[in-house]
């Protein structure tokens, strides 16, 4: 497991984050873009601006996951003072705060269920991005469908009003056994590939964020198109 990046500004700490990403896509011998999108749960509004603010500064995509609705909701304003920021909910999405989560985020990561998909198409207006979030790694504790009911969730999005597929979202499995770790996220680029094929878009319509600060490599390895970054960039987490 590989050492973050403590005791350096944010700004800093994206640019060795982008530098790892840079590093780790052309390793693998890929020429597409792999984004970096922040993790900020249990970040102050203040620290999430900064954050965007030197994510725009870098000229890079300025995408920031929440894992929290009510965190997303006390750090909108601060965020979107830095112009160009999407904000995505990347954690359980409970359906009384569907309503909430519309009002502060671009896109959300984490659909794992055709009931989920119906409550939020109803409440939807325009078009709202969605990631089918798949557990892969069969972890109890973990959120997400099971493979075996992606092409049910895909159905639901696809006939909803509301929904655009834009991909899948998964968090990896926790080990540190490179083999196990990259065999769930190839499970995901093989799922993300299926579903492409079964929809007759391209491959790369639909993105595939996967990895987070210790194992960002592997998943860009298999095919990661968002990496998400927590630790890497602001140091150990607040209890
Ligand atoms: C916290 C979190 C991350 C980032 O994890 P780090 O190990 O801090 O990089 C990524 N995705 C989700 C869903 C998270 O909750």
């Amino acid at each position: 497991l590989r050492a973050y990046h403590e005791g350096m500004s944010i700004p800093e700490a994206i640019a060795a984050a982008r530098d790892r990403i840079d590093r780790a896509t052309s390793a693998c011998g890929r020429t597409d873009s792999v984004h970096l999108e922040l993790a900020v749960k249990t970040r102050t509004p203040e620290e999430c601006r900064e954050a965007a603010a030197a994510l725009s500064e870098a000229g890079l995509s300025i995408l920031l996951g929440h894992n929290r609705v009510q965190e997303a909701r006390a750090t909108v304003e601060a965020i979107r003072e830095v112009p160009g920021a999407r904000i995505h909910l990347i954690g359980p999405l409970q359906s009384n705060k569907i309503n909430h989560a519309l009002a502060c985020v671009d896109a959300i990561e984490s659909l794992d269920s055709p009931a989920l998909a119906s409550k939020i198409d109803a409440r939807a207006t325009g078009t709202l991005p969605v990631f089918v979030e798949v557990n892969v790694s069969g972890e109890a504790t973990k959120h997400g469908c099971s493979p075996a009911d992606v092409s049910a969730l895909i159905d639901a999005v696809e006939t909803s009003a509301h929904l655009q597929l834009a991909g899948f979202m998964t968090v990896g499995l926790n080990s540190p056994v490179e083999a196990d770790v990259r065999s769930a996220y190839a499970q995901l680029r093989g799922i993300r590939d299926e579903a492409a094929s079964r929809l007759g878009i391209e491959e790369s319509d639909l993105a595939l964020s996967m990895g987070m600060s210790r194992d960002l490599e592997w998943a860009i390895s298999e095919g990661a198109t968002i990496v998400r970054l927590g630790t890497a960039i602001f140091g150990e987490r607040r209890a």
